[in-house]
């Protein structure tokens, strides 16, 4: 594969370039083959981001699979966990309609050579009163001043809003030869779409052949509908309940972009909820307050997420039936002041297990001893979300300008997401101090992520934990010797007190636990 330098694309504003600096700078999240230029839609997790996705996955699995939520009725549901393989039997796609079934329909552009997936291109009809005869296709995630600044290069008026109407490409396909493509400075040069699937291949075994095609996950989903029965038959969960799954998924994306917002190789989180087809509606209700209130708890703040139903011309294959998806968006940088997905909520009917039972010819069918042993097909609503997306609304969310400090920025993480939650700073690097923060950080490392740093002028120390997100800085200094306390600093206010050194991994956990 030919190596691509991987920069973010430059139609993010200057927040975003800032943001992937210092995502690189303090080492957490680097450009994956960096050494080499990089390889496009790839990335990899450094020290610091490494510890902030686990915090992400580690509190979700928290909430799902160990202290799963109370349900409507007053009781914890029942949710458990698997970690199914990346490969599975290529006949699980052709079930799940993955391959030869819905694959991502794809537009080229003849004049640019660029390809877009059919689903992400929206087209701008202007107004009649307009007089203009062209269609404007853009990409969906393009921003309002990109929106803007093109619709004005073709002399049509745009005074804070459009003028006219606006549909998916998909509705607009018998007007492809009016239709300017989003790079292109010629009408007419999309192509009618074909059919591509986003799944990585590769062969099982030594032989390259059709017969030991097998093919990288494009969704942790599909693992979880494999397992229904095994979950059934080899644990004591009863209808309705969850498996829950987070790992590694892979897609082929035409145009990765937004930093790791869109990549080849991203991490979900998926729960399938399983239930009685009657019960579908009450459960989507519920898994809707639950998710967005789980966002909210890992600090994201409400303004900057919203729900969003999926417009009928958007249902995916299995939700054509059923009451629909709903999206969870996040306000990133590049979206504002429009939102961007940040994980969906579908009612998958019985799709997958009813393709499954088919195409496996297993019975999949659910006996209910609750119900009269009636036998039924379980509806699922899924709440599924990307953990490296998730990464990426935290960061950008945390990420706040502040030109009166010495580094400019602070991450004004979370404490429960921050990678670091104290760090212990002597203000001398000789003498008595250094052996007191020493004792002070073997007391707090079994328990907390915490940082010893002892070299450097305190304002450099004080600027990189701001810049990593460290919600405390715990200083030795001379009264410390004297009356055992130390200066807590907290990180947005900046505001100091003293503490009992022996109360710090107290006041550390009562902070932790909010
Ligand atoms: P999109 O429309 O953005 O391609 P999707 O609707 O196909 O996403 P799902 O299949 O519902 O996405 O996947 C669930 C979640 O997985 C998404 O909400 C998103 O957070 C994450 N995700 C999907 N594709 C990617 C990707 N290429 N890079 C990073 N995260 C992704």
């Amino acid at each position: 594969m030919q190596p691509a330098k991987q920069e973010p694309e430059t139609q993010t504003d200057i927040d975003m370039k800032d943001i992937v600096a210092l995502c690189k700078r303090r080492g957490f999240i680097f450009p994956a083959s960096d050494i080499y230029g990089g390889i496009n839609g790839f990335w990899d997790y450094g020290p610091l981001g490494t510890e902030l996705k686990n915090n992400l996955r580690d509190y979700w699995w928290h909430r799902m699979v160990t202290c799963p939520p109370i349900g409507p009725d007053g009781h914890p549901l029942q949710i458990v966990g698997v970690d199914s393989a990346i490969i599975q039997n290529p006949k699980v796609w052709e079930a799940s309609g993955h391959v030869g079934g819905f694959s991502d329909p794809m537009v080229d552009c003849r004049e640019t050579k660029k390809r877009y997936r059919a689903d992400h291109l929206i087209v701008f009809i202007p107004d009649p009163s307009l007089g203009v005869d062209k269609l404007f296709a853009f990409h969906e995630e393009a921003t309002n001043e990109e929106q803007e600044k093109r619709l004005k290069k073709f002399g049509v008026k745009f005074e804070g809003k459009f003028i006219g109407d606006t549909r998916r490409l998909e509705n607009c396909l018998d007007q492809l030869d009016k239709i300017l493509a989003p790079d292109a400075k010629e009408v007419g040069t999309l192509t009618e779409p074909k059919e591509f699937n986003l799944m990585f291949e590769t062969y099982c075994g030594p032989v390259q052949s059709e017969d030991n095609k097998a093919y990288l996950r494009p969704e942790t989903a599909q693992g979880i509908f494999l397992n229904y029965k095994n979950v059934l038959d080899s644990s004591r969960v009863k209808m309705p309940f969850g498996i829950a799954q987070i790992g590694k998924a892979f897609r082929n994306e035409v145009n990765p972009r937004n930093f790791i917002f869109r990549s080849r190789e991203f991490e979900q989180m998926e729960l399938e909820w399983f239930c009685h087809p009657e019960e579908a509606k009450k459960w989507r209700d519920f898994w809707f307050e639950e998710r967005q209130k789980f966002w909210r708890d890992v600090g994201l703040t409400s303004d900057n997420i919203q729900m969003r139903d999926h417009d009928s011309d958007e249902l995916s294959h299995y939700a054509k039936e059923g009451l629909g998806t709903a999206d969870i968006e996040y306000k990133f940088p590049f979206t504002a002041p429009d939102f961007g997905e940040l994980e969906g909520i579908a009612h998958r009917c019985d799709f997958d297990l009813t393709q499954h039972q088919e195409h496996s010819k297993t019975k999949l069918e659910y006996l209910d001893p609750e119900r009269n042993n009636e036998r039924y097909m379980p509806h699922v609503i899924e709440p599924a979300s990307g953990l490296t997306r998730g990464v990426l609304a935290l960061i950008c969310e945390a990420y706040t300008p502040d030109p009166d400090r010495p580094s400019g920025v602070y991450l004004n993480f979370h404490p429960k997401m921050a990678p670091k939650k104290a760090a212990i700073l002597p203000l001398m690097a000789k003498g008595e101090q250094p052996e007191v923060a020493e004792k002070l950080y073997m007391a707090l490392r079994e328990e907390f992520s915490v940082d010893l740093d002892i070299k450097q002028n305190i304002g450099k120390r004080y600027a990189r934990q701001d810049e990593i997100g460290t919600p405390y800085c715990f200083t030795i200094d001379d009264q410390t010797l004297e009356d055992q306390t130390v200066t807590v600093r907290e990180r947005n206010s900046m505001a100091q007190e003293r503490v009992h050194i022996d109360k710090v991994a107290e006041y550390l956990r009562e902070k932790l636990r909010g």
